[in-house]
């Protein structure tokens, strides 16, 4: 089985402005990454728009028409002082959410191992009711209540590895036991959440992490905190918020990744997945500002993908 690649031109088109560090040259340079030999292999698939029925599982649907209603026919409109649309971020929202929609849709259907749904914008800022820090729609937890309501999985997990802590995705499962969010993050970082204390009903793990942590902090967290409580859950699909700027080159944070790391949390999350999910990852890009480590990290995150199966 092979690993999918889901993208569509339209999430290149969302422009958050000139000088935005959520630019359409990171989804360039993480296609960019996976143009090589290595990548040849890739099923690469068209991300449909996803459904009002689809995002409405996490999203009040009044918030949802709201905000596609402000999404300008020209120029700029701001929701908050980072986050930003212009007259194709709708399009691209739509496509964002829709290819983890899709990618969930195929994976447990059996049509490949796992997914990785190159899109922009970012997600796992989203809450419910409030679009924040450069993301619209929660596209992993659109994806993880997708797997749930229409195909039946008991039970589905997210892991953030995105050097921000996604405030949205521990919103939209805090209090439901067959939801199980775990990030590692800097921590005092934006947006403020995801103190070791914010444990929802036994279903968050938070792993703060020092500004200036490097990589035997994160392995030591991870493997420490998240590997254990996720083997415990033992969910049916688990959903990786896939930001790559931890990584040490990364402007804006500071923690001391690198490709390696990005290369051994895959491995550890395939592992959990084949012991309890039939191997079944659908992961979708977060962030990572830094260009050149964004394709170098996505492209380590892909090759160990497409070990799988
Ligand atoms: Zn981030």
């Amino acid at each position: 089985m092979t690993t999918l690649l889901y993208t569509h031109s339209a999430c290149l088109e969302h422009d958050p402005g000139r000088h935005h560090p959520e630019s359409p040259a990171r989804l360039r340079a993480v296609l960019q990454a996976l143009e090589g030999a290595d990548f040849a292999r890739l099923d690469r698939r068209e991300a449909p728009e996803a459904e009002l029925d689809d995002i409405a599982r996490v999203h009040p649907r009044r918030f949802v028409e709201a905000l596609l209603g402000a999404v300008p026919a020209q120029g700029h409109v701001g929701i908050d002082a980072d986050t930003v649309m212009s007259p194709a971020s709708g399009r691209a929202a739509l496509r964002a959410a829709g290819a983890v929609v899709a990618a969930v849709d195929a994976v447990v259907a059996g049509e490949a191992a796992n997914a990785f749904c190159a899109v922009r914008p970012p997600g796992h800022h989203a809450e419910p009711g409030r679009a924040m820090g450069f993301c619209l729609f929660n596209n992993a937890a659109i994806g993880a209540l997708r797997a749930r309501e229409a195909h039946g999985l008991a039970r589905v997990a997210v892991v953030d590895f995105d050097v921000h802590h996604g405030n949205g995705t521990q919103a939209a499962f805090w209090d439901d036991a067959s939801l199980f969010y775990a990030s590692t993050h800097q921590y005092p970082l934006y947006p403020g959440t995801g103190s070791k204390g914010e444990t929802g009903v036994g279903n968050i793990v938070n792993v703060p992490l020092r500004p200036m942590a490097g990589s035997a902090e994160f392995r030591a967290g991870f493997g420490r905190e998240i590997l254990p409580a996720l083997d415990s859950f033992r969910p049916e699909l688990i959903v990786v918020s896939a930001g790559f700027d931890a990584h040490k080159s990364d402007p804006l944070a500071q923690l001391l990744l690198d490709e390696a790391d990005y290369t051994w949390v895959t491995e550890q999350l395939l592992d959990v997945a084949d012991r309890h999910a039939k191997g079944r990852v659908v992961s979708t890009l977060e962030g990572g500002y830094d260009l050149a480590a964004l394709g170098a990290s996505a492209a380590a995150h892909l090759r160990v993908l497409m070990t799988a199966g």
